[in-house]
């Protein structure tokens, strides 16, 4: 079999940067101490920490796949405020023109999960001041039990949905939305793999490319700081599921040699996974990132 001939030789995963925010330290790192946390993530005078927020562009010879949408531009001067919402707007837009793609051009959206800060650009609010699908060509992809989740979460993280950001998909014009029962391979070579952790019905996506596996991690481990045990946010629902959900993902990722994807990391976006001598996981930073993968600023003039 020659290179071009293998499967998925031609396709590329871009990460895009849509924005840089900030939340509440603790909050990130649930049980454990801020002096050790802080090392790594310093916090800032109101104890927020520095986020990113990543998603996963797909681009195939015959299609293209965006994986979360970002926080979007629906927010107030105070919210943005709150969140530390650092980002000319539309970011989503402003990344995805940089490889000459706009949102209509968007084949398939796949949503790990409805939270706000990954389908809040699922939608804009349009000069009639009336809010609108921001990919109106494509066929959105949820997992079913975290789609009735977001419609009636729990007292505790209802705050963390704002019904506005997917409600459009319920509607007879509205572009396609396919609920997703568990383990899928819902397109070739991405596969999507529920867990219940941090909310009911996440799912993160497995990107088989040429060169490369991605496994891209969403909010069961944000970010490079989140690899052991101890440190599951607390946002969490079921903080132990989501420590042996960790445990599974990164135990494949290591024996595959997957490539993990920080959808939340503020500046590592892409590590493979090694465990210490007391077999405590830690991220290493891909040095020489394989020819599929290209990482995408909104912010930033050039690539
Ligand atoms: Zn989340």
């Amino acid at each position: 079999m020659t290179p071009s001939s293998k499967p998925f030789s031609e396709r590329r995963v871009i990460l895009l940067r849509e924005a840089d925010f900030a939340l509440d330290g603790g909050a990130m790192f649930g049980i454990v101490p801020r002096p050790l946390w802080e090392r790594s993530n310093p916090a800032d005078e109101q104890n927020r920490i520095d986020m990113a927020a990543r998603c996963v562009l797909i681009v195939d010879p015959d299609q293209t796949v965006l994986i979360d949408t970002g926080i979007g531009t629906r927010w107030s001067d105070k919210e943005r405020d709150i969140y530390r919402i650092d980002r000319q707007d539309p970011g989503l837009n402003r990344a995805l023109g940089k490889v000459d793609l706009a949102p209509a051009d968007i084949d398939h959206v796949v949503m790990t999960h409805l939270h706000f800060d990954h389908a809040g650009g699922l939608t804009y609010v349009d000069t009639n001041d009336e809010i609108q699908p921001t990919f109106p060509n494509a066929t959105h992809w949820v997992q079913r039990r975290n789609w009735s989740w977001a419609f009636a979460p729990s007292p505790r993280d209802a705050g963390s949905y704002r019904v506005d950001d997917f409600s459009f998909l319920k509607s007879d014009k509205s572009p396609g939305l396919n609920l997703v029962d568990g383990i899928d391979e819902i397109l070739p070579g991405v596969e999507v793999l529920p867990c219940h952790g941090h909310t009911f019905g996440m799912q993160v996506v497995k990107i088989t490319c040429a060169d490369a596996t991605y496994v891209f991690l969403a909010d069961l481990i944000p970010t490079s700081s989140h690899m052991g045990d101890p440190y599951v946010m607390g946002y969490d629902l079921q903080p132990l599921i989501t420590v042996q959900e960790k445990r599974e993902i990164l135990y494949h990722a290591s024996r595959k040699d997957w490539i993990l994807l920080f959808e939340h990391d503020p500046t590592l976006a892409a590590s493979r996974v090694e465990y210490d001598e007391r077999e405590r996981p830690s991220a290493i930073a891909v040095d020489s990132p394989p020819d599929s993968l290209t990482y995408i600023d909104s912010n930033t003039q050039s690539n």
